[in-house]
């Protein structure tokens, strides 16, 4: 049973850095489990509060690990017997992946260096338009002119839309004039990460002097993820306060507008909105070229104009996506050997998008299934099925790998196909894409497949 649990949350390994993965999952035991309800016993009441955010994931991942009907319910049981086991001394440094800008795990928590500034993210490489002019002309005053008029700043905005992006820059401006001056870059999530750890190990006064002494710009991430989180939040209201009373500059970003953060305390709401708050909104075309553009010529790419377009005009919503489509885009022209045309490309996303081809999502996850199922040796219904050979695993997320590659179809329609939920898709999708990485076998698969499906033989 405490089997069920370590392979349940494994499933939620590849979707954190090793540090969080280790603070809040590492301590837990599983005390029982049956089809309704699982047993989990947590180090202290804070743990609750924390592994609420996870807790439908979880829940999903351990019906998956024991093929259950439904998803049984999560208790959480506090054993202060797991606070001694987390209270004792650093044990050596697990391997880490690499990651760029983690720091590596501190158990005391208050003395890690804090998120890196990420070096590409600058004003100078980040593309203006009207979606974004207004972030980025308040980023740009608070740089110049840090604990000034524009403070605090909050930005805000949907996924993958330079909220990130435009803080690093404001952090490495700020860096560049003021090259002693102390710039505090962190997630939200660190931070409370960082906050319960100190209490945790009595360090407090450590974390304290950290955020409000020792810093002269805070640059906090992802604030949404505060939410509902009363004892983190009450703790960077004070932050805030101490601050701010000292015109330290402090920024904020976030997926919605402040009052429309459920769960966030009225008193912060009313502290974010006493500043300047800009909004980023997904770019329109003219700025979805122009970056794209950007990024191929960091690449050392002149990018076609007309293949610019062709992109711009099918990706829409959201610049991750925009500049994933571009790089896959260049690594199969490359891989194939041929130039980037546009009409090859628009071919491509038609293709993989539910576009003017006719083809529907659904018989696009049946044709990867059967070239998959073909290529392994193996029928289509053993990729649906319930085997768990290494083999058939394999198989199968390779090919939950490729619906997502070029089916357009949504992670629970893909998993459906699969007779599976989207977290399972998901987490193939990760799996796949890492060992492509790292094993030529898997990648070559994945390209004679490709050549398969693109109708080029293979
Ligand atoms: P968010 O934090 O809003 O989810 P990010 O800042 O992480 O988004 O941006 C996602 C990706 O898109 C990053 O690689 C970023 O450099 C890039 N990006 C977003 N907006 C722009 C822009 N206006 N110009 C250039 N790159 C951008
Ligand atoms: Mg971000």
């Amino acid at each position: 049973m405490d089997d069920l649990w370590t392979r349940a949350i494994e499933r939620l390994r590849p979707h954190m850095t090793p540090e969080i993965f280790d603070t809040w999952f590492g301590v837990l035991r599983c005390e029982r489990a049956d089809a309704k309800e699982v047993v989990v016993r947590v180090p202290n009441p804070f743990f609750e509060d924390i592994l609420r955010s996870y807790e439908s994931t979880l829940r999903e991942a351990l019906q998956q690990e024991a093929s259950l009907p439904a998803p049984p319910r999560l208790r959480w049981k506090v054993d202060p017997s797991l606070q001694q086991a987390f209270d004792e001394p650093e044990p050596p440094a697990p391997v880490r992946r690499s990651e760029p800008s983690a720091a590596p795990p501190h158990r005391g928590g208050t003395s890690s260096p804090p998120d890196a500034l990420h070096p590409r993210y600058t004003f100078e490489s980040f593309v203006v338009g009207p979606s974004n002019q207004l972030a980025h002309a308040a980023s740009l005053a608070v740089a110049e002119a840090p604990g000034g008029r524009h403070n605090p700043l909050f930005l805000y905005g949907g996924v993958g839309l330079g909220k990130t992006h435009l803080m690093n820059a404001i952090g490495q401006r700020i860096r560049k004039r003021a090259p002693n001056a102390r710039i505090l870059y962190v997630s939200a999530e660190r931070f409370t990460n960082e906050f319960v750890r100190a209490l945790q190990h009595r360090r407090i006064e450590a974390f304290h002097r950290r955020y409000r002494e020792q810093c002269d710009v805070l640059l906090l991430d992802d604030v949404q993820f505060l939410a509902s989180k009363e004892q983190t939040q009450e703790e960077f209201f004070h932050t805030f306060n101490a601050l701010y009373h000292a015109d330290r500059q402090v920024v904020v970003s976030s997926d919605l507008e402040p009052a429309r953060i459920a769960g966030l305390q009225e008193r912060l709401i009313s502290r974010f909105q006493s500043g300047l708050v800009a909004d980023i909104q997904p770019p329109e075309l003219d700025t979805r070229i122009a970056i794209l553009r950007a990024k191929a010529a960091l690449e050392g790419v002149d990018l076609d104009e007309g293949v610019a377009e062709a992109i711009a005009r099918r990706i829409r919503s959201n610049v991750r996506a925009l500049e994933g489509t571009l790089t896959r885009l260049l690594v199969r022209a490359q891989l194939l050997g041929r130039p980037l045309e546009a009409a090859w490309v628009c071919e491509r996303l038609d293709e993989e998008g539910a576009s003017a081809s006719g083809e529907t999502p659904r018989l696009r996850i049946e044709a990867v299934q059967r070239a998959v199922a073909t290529h392994f040796g193996l029928r289509v219904a053993d990729l649906r099925a319930r085997n768990r050979a290494r083999h058939v695993t394999l198989a199968r997320q390779v090919a939950m790998y490729l619906c997502r590659r070029r089916a357009g179809a949504s992670l629970p329609e893909i998993g459906r196909r699969f007779g599976r939920d989207h977290t399972t898709v998901l987490h193939a999708e990760r799996r796949i894409a890492k060992l492509a990485k790292v094993e030529p076998d898997v990648r070559e698969t994945l390209l004679a497949l490709e050549r398969k499906l693109d109708g080029r033989g293979g």
